[in-house]
């Protein structure tokens, strides 16, 4: 198999946030400021990305406006050519960091919004006062014309409000809203059963989208991410196990996807260590689940296979308890009939009270 050059790194510079939502894709286990990498590694790091072909750079967290030197790593990934993404909570950026982001040559924003309602938004990001800051910010980038992506991630705590997410995204002068559904890993997994939706909500919110696209073309794009546990086949994540994508930890661990560190048995290498280029194409991590061969019955044979790449490595080990099984949202698994029945009577009960991700270890300055 010809190796293909990995597209997009995400580069996750810090646990650190001052929001705790609970379906973030943090692990449960956040790293610390004292253990994450210095600029000079992340620096290397970005170098490295581009000699081995990657054209864009997200840069993530937690909040990665909690690192002083965010502004410094964007221009050095602009000046070398990347197109730079900033993944942001919108929360730490004042006028003065906006302008110096945009001075640095950021491209594109993502900006987070818990909900269009000001309470019910505050109250899922577990920080009073958010959703206004968060106001100033997009209008902020706005001005400076960096290209702008609300990102909301819904569930049935908010579902409520999608048509007014929708006017929220385009007030804010967005180029694009993407609804996304809590995709169930880590704290997401902890919370599911008060953010998972029930099929009626599930159908009301992709006709609402449906509608939205229609009366907004040329406007606002919008990208709806429906949620695995109702699909009938999984997506491809990470668009296939080290075929795209290259995740790097706040710690520096070199990762096929965010979520990776899930999985037992995988060795991850740390950058500084050996070359990005080796790591990408000899690692036993980034080779374990790439391609078809590691696939059992019944992605071995599926016609499936090279489309969806048996979907999730972490939600397969997450919910069968072995990462080489197909992951179980997909119709044709074992485990199918036994999750759907979970989800659906879950999503059926009222919703319990939100277990928070750990408490905040980021100071929390007016922006
Ligand atoms: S999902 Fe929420 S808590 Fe997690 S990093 Fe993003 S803003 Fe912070
Ligand atoms: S059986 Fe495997 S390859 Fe086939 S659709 Fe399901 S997850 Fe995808």
């Amino acid at each position: 198999m010809t190796l293909a050059r990995p597209m997009a790194l995400l580069a996750e510079l810090t646990h650190r946030c001052p929001l705790r939502c609970p379906y973030c894709s943090n692990p449960m286990n956040l790293t610390r400021k004292h253990d994450e990498l210095p600029g000079v590694a992340w620096r290397r790091l970005l170098d490295e990305a581009v000699d081995l072909g990657v054209l864009h750079v997200h840069f993530s967290g937690g909040e990665p406006a909690a690192r002083a030197d965010l502004e410094e790593l964007v221009a050095h990934a602009a000046d070398i050519g990347l197109y730079t993404n900033l993944i942001t909570s919108g929360i730490g950026l004042g006028e003065s960091r906006v302008a110096r982001l945009g001075s640095a040559g950021l491209d594109h924003v993502q900006l987070s919004f818990q909900d269009a309602e000001l309470r019910n938004a505050d109250r899922i990001a577990g920080l009073e006062g958010c959703f206004v800051r968060k106001l100033r910010v997009a209008e902020r980038f706005r001005q400076l014309g960096v290209a702008l992506t609300v990102n909301v991630v819904v569930h049935r705590q908010n579902l409520a409000h999608l048509e007014d997410i929708i006017e929220l995204a385009l007030n804010l002068g967005a180029d694009r809203l993407e609804v996304a559904h809590a995709q169930y890993h880590g704290w997401a997994l902890e919370n599911r059963a008060a953010l998972m939706p029930n099929a009626d909500q599930l159908a009301s919110a992709v006709d609402i989208v449906a509608m939205a696209r229609v009366r907004l073309k040329g406007k606002m794009e919008i990208d709806h991410v429906v949620p695995d546990y109702h699909a009938e086949r999984p997506k491809p994540c990470m668009g296939g196990w080290g075929r795209r994508f290259i995740a790097v930890t706040p710690a520096g661990k070199v990762l096929p996807c965010h979520a990776a560190e899930s999985l037992p048995g995988l060795q991850f290498e740390t950058i500084g260590h050996r070359p990005l280029a080796d790591i990408w194409r000899n690692s036993d991590a980034f080779q374990r689940f790439r391609g078809t061969a590691w696939m059992r019955t019944p992605c071995r044979g599926c016609a499936n296979r090279k489309v969806d790449w048996g979907g999730c490595r972490c939600q397969a080990f997450a919910l069968t308890g072995n990462a080489n099984n197909a992951d179980p949202v997909c119709s044709l698994s074992p485990y199918n009939a036994e999750i759907r029945a979970r989800a659906d009577c879950e999503s059926k009960a009222p919703p319990p009270a939100f277990r928070y991700r750990r408490e905040v270890f980021m100071a929390r300055k007016p922006d």
